[in-house]
């Protein structure tokens, strides 16, 4: 049993003015592919798995058109190589949105079915904050998404892609895809599966699995950053029954519609001003203030210093601000050396939408990139703030991204990240957690973010009107 393995991963916020380019993607090509510990799992299968190319990056902006139309063929020309296959996986986020392309996944995907021929089955996984289209959907024969977000139970999905091509070719018997778009799409922090109603929602699709003639229960949130028609979320089911299907598909996208007034934020929001001020009251500590507008892992620039000019006009203390992008800032900070105190502009390093902040700043703490592709940083104080600086966009997600600058969070009065919904290391320690609905290219409040590509009424932009869930089968079905 002859398996390929393949794909690209990443988010892209269609409002973000920064092109991604090949030097964002960790690519890993041939034996890296199989050697990384994301695709390890695929040992445990009875199959032989052929690396091609997959490539990941951080979300973003755009991809350059050029780095897309480079990492596609190499792609194909690597598959091209692997055959004769018995299969092929592909392992994809879904929000990419490529320079002058819209549905850049439906390009990869049904480029990679044009070579691979119309009797090779093809299994994709997920991440449930994509976007879906007919072409993809006629492309494919088995689909998964993530169940959980924050993503939890990324190799869980990969699995189930994996297993279902594997069951397939053990058995000889082709699953098709059928899916329902639900004209919905919000932010993931308002649809975190830790809240209701998401929670309850993907509570069922484990259930909805062990239905006869379904394989698999996806649904998708979609990414609402993106200003292309294809953005909503959708019932994606895989199986082999034709009637089940329908009404999975159906009765899911009904379940998620019907929910759609009921999705709201997990933490307090308000504005930066409003947040900063309750940080600063805050009995308990340490606050974890999430300046959500300009989250990198959302597809945000991650260069905005909004909420640090807030700080300093509150004149906060205990601060760590991790971190602001800031290229010629950490560049200073490393000719100057640790101790001196220098003068910075801070900010819109790479967005000139947002404005910079003017401050002096004594150098604490330099690290160098680790290795490479990875940020050389510096924490600066200004005052009761630490604030890290970075040069490459980057998170501060985990807890060891603070400890190797030698910053403690759990010993702070005010943690600001540039954040969503918290990640798994920080949730647990906020005292508490608050969102800023900052301004920036993934703006949580939605409503105020232009819609100029969208071609149907979709709630929340729309609020009046009705909608009653259509099950279209992959062009692949033959029932
Ligand atoms: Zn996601």
């Amino acid at each position: 049993m002859r398996i390929a393995v393949g794909g690209i991963h990443t988010e892209c916020s269609t409002f973000n003015p920064v092109l991604s380019h090949e030097e964002d993607f960790r690519v890993l090509r041939g034996a890296a592919l199989s050697d990384t510990p994301y695709f390890a799992f695929l040992r445990d299968y009875p199959a032989t798995f052929l690396p091609t190319l997959h490539a990941r990056a951080i979300p973003g902006g755009p991809v350059a058109r050029v780095t897309y139309e480079a990492l596609k063929q190499e792609f194909l020309d690597r598959l091209q190589q692997q055959l004769p296959i018995d299969g092929l996986y592909l392992a994809m986020h879904g929000a990419m949105y490529v320079e002058g392309m819209e549905d850049a996944e439906g390009d990869w995907i049904s480029a990679a079915r044009k070579l691979v021929g119309d009797d090779c089955p093809i299994s994709v996984s997920y991440d449930l904050h994509g976007n879906v289209t007919q072409r993809i959907i006629d492309a494919i024969d088995m689909f998964s998404t993530y169940r959980t977000a924050p993503h939890i139970d990324v190799e869980e999905t990969m699995r189930r892609s994996v297993s279902m091509l594997v069951k397939s070719l053990q058995t000889g018997v082709r699953p098709v895809v059928a899916w329902a778009p639900v004209p919905v799409v919000l932010p993931g922090e308002r649809t975190s599966t830790e809240d209701e109603p998401a929670k309850s929602l993907y509570a069922r699709l484990p259930g909805l699995d062990t239905t006869p003639g379904i394989w698999d229960s996806s649904l998708m949130v979609g990414y609402v950053w993106a200003d292309e028609p294809r953005a909503t979320a959708a019932a994606i089911f895989t199986g082999t029954d034709a009637q089940q299907l329908t009404a999975c598909a159906s009765q899911l996208a009904e379940a998620y519609w019907q929910a759609r007034e009921d999705f709201v934020f997990g933490c307090e929001t308000g504005s930066i001003e409003q947040c900063v001020s309750k940080a600063i009251a805050s009995p308990t500590q340490p606050v974890i203030l999430a300046d959500s507008g300009d989250n990198p892992t959302g597809g945000g620039v991650g260069d905005r210093a909004d909420v640090l000019a807030e700080l300093i006009r509150q004149q906060a203390q205990g601060v760590i601000v991790a971190g602001i992008t800031d290229a010629a800032a950490t560049s200073a900070a490393h000719q100057a050396g640790t101790g001196v105190t220098l003068s910075l502009n801070i900010g819109a390093s790479l967005d000139p939408a947002s404005q910079p902040v003017l401050l002096d700043a004594q150098v604490i703490t330099l690290l160098d990139a680790t290795t490479p592709g990875t940020a050389r940083q510096a924490v600066l104080r200004c005052g009761g703030i630490l604030l890290v600086v970075a040069d490459r966009r980057r998170p501060y997600h985990n807890l060891s991204d603070f400890h190797q600058l030698g910053l403690d969070p759990l010993q702070a009065k005010i943690v600001v990240v540039k954040s969503g919904y918290l990640s798994p290391d920080l949730a647990p320690i906020a005292r508490p957690n608050l969102m800023a609905l900052s301004p920036g290219v993934v703006d949580q409040f939605v409503e105020r973010v232009p819609r100029l590509r969208k071609q149907r009424a979709t709630f929340p932009f729309d609020k009046d009107f009705s909608y009653t869930p259509v099950v279209t089968f992959s062009a692949r079905a033959r029932f």
